[in-house]
């Protein structure tokens, strides 16, 4: 097991402002700084946000994005359901939940909105930049492991960003196994069985790839979220999927019925744009007046009752501690 640093985390009770300059930021800061190679300070100091002013003058979508996941500027203090982070599930919940006009949700997310270049699909690489929308999380020096590294420390790249992971992670769709699911079930959670799942897999997906008889009722159109097989079938791809063959594995479709044998993968990916959980369920869903989204809003500590039922949450909005109130779930998500 790896143990993660964050040094700007603010634990539950009061923020810990001061904690947050101390020792320990100042530790992850020089680990950053040693950390920064040439083309790392290049790149995200003057090529990217050349890159994103020019991908922003292309993309609308981005442009709005701030207007867009930033709504309503007068917000309530009550609210039905809380959701702290838009991250994968939290845009889904927030897009799903809020399709019942009479119920109020809000959206918190830590990070800000999708960078110009997180559509982009091609530049997948610039969101595990350390400090690039991620919470810049390293590990604690390890004993054993990362003798290469310096202080025997590595980067984790986590999300910080509307979209969460959706936004900034490698776009591969893979729905996993059924036997798990098939397993959850059987230790007591029912409705986690595969064959009820694969029914959400299904309602959530726009395939835009070729289906045979073998692989048709895994797949369904006209879902929120795109999924689009590799499209290069290049010289190198198809070379490995021989060599599978020659070995005497089949070519499978990763999310159908056999996951053993040599796949292509398939990707969230519509249109050639990135299909976050933001692109494919919260941006169709923002502007609903009962769902209120509130980015750059750090979640600080949740509220419980006398029954220790979460009834709320206290939350850091440009430079101001604020609490909201949920009638009915809270959820971290
Ligand atoms: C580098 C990388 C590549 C990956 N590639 C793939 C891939 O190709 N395919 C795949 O299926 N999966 C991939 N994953 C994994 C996938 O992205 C995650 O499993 C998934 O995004 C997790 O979703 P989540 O909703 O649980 O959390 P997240 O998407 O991480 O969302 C959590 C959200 O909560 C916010 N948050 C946290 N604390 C607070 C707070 N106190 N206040 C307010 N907001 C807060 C965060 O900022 C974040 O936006 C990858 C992950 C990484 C790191």
């Amino acid at each position: 097991m790896t143990a993660l640093t964050e040094g700007g985390r603010v634990g539950p009770g009061k923020p810990k402002v001061g904690w947050m300059c101390s020792r320990h930021s100042f530790r992850r800061e020089l680990f950053f700084a040693r950390q920064r190679t040439l083309p790392t300070v290049v790149t995200l100091a003057t090529l990217l946000p050349m890159g994103r002013l020019l991908l922003q003058s292309i993309m609308q979508d981005s442009r709005h994005a701030d207007r867009l996941y930033s709504r309503p500027e007068a917000f309530n203090h009550k609210y039905d359901f809380i959701i702290v982070g838009a991250g994968s599930a939290g845009c889904v919940l927030a897009a799903r939940l809020s399709e019942i006009a009479g119920w109020r949700v809000l959206l918190l997310e830590a990070g800000g909105t999708p960078p110009p270049e997180s559509y982009v699909p091609g530049l997948v690489g610039l969101g595990y930049f350390r400090g690039n929308n991620n919470w810049r999380y390293i590990t604690q020096p390890q004993k054993y492991g990362l003798k290469n590294y310096h202080n025997r420390q590595a980067a984790i790249p986590h999300a910080r960003v509307v979209g969460g992971g959706s936004t900034t992670n490698g776009m591969v769709y893979v729905r996993g196994n059924r036997r798990d699911y098939d397993h959850w079930a059987a230790l007591g959670n029912p409705g986690w069985d595969y064959h009820n799942v694969l029914h959400y897999f299904k309602v959530s997906e726009d395939y835009r790839g070729h289906t045979d008889n073998y692989t048709d009722r895994f797949h369904s159109r006209g879902g929120p979220l795109g999924v689009t097989p590799e499209p290069k079938t290049g010289k190198l791809a198809r070379g490995f999927l021989q060599a599978g063959n020659e070995l005497g594995f089949r070519v499978v479709d990763p999310n159908a019925a056999d996951q053993i044998g040599f796949a292509m993968p398939e990707y969230n990916v519509c249109d050639g744009i990135r299909c976050s959980t933001a692109w494919a369920y919260l941006r169709p869903a923002a502007t609903r007046p009962n769902l209120h989204i509130l980015h750059s809003a750090h979640v600080l500590k949740i509220l419980f009752n006398k029954y220790k039922k979460a009834t709320g949450v206290m939350y850091k909005y440009r430079g101001q501690v604020r609490r909201s109130h949920s009638h009915l779930l809270t959820f971290m998500s």
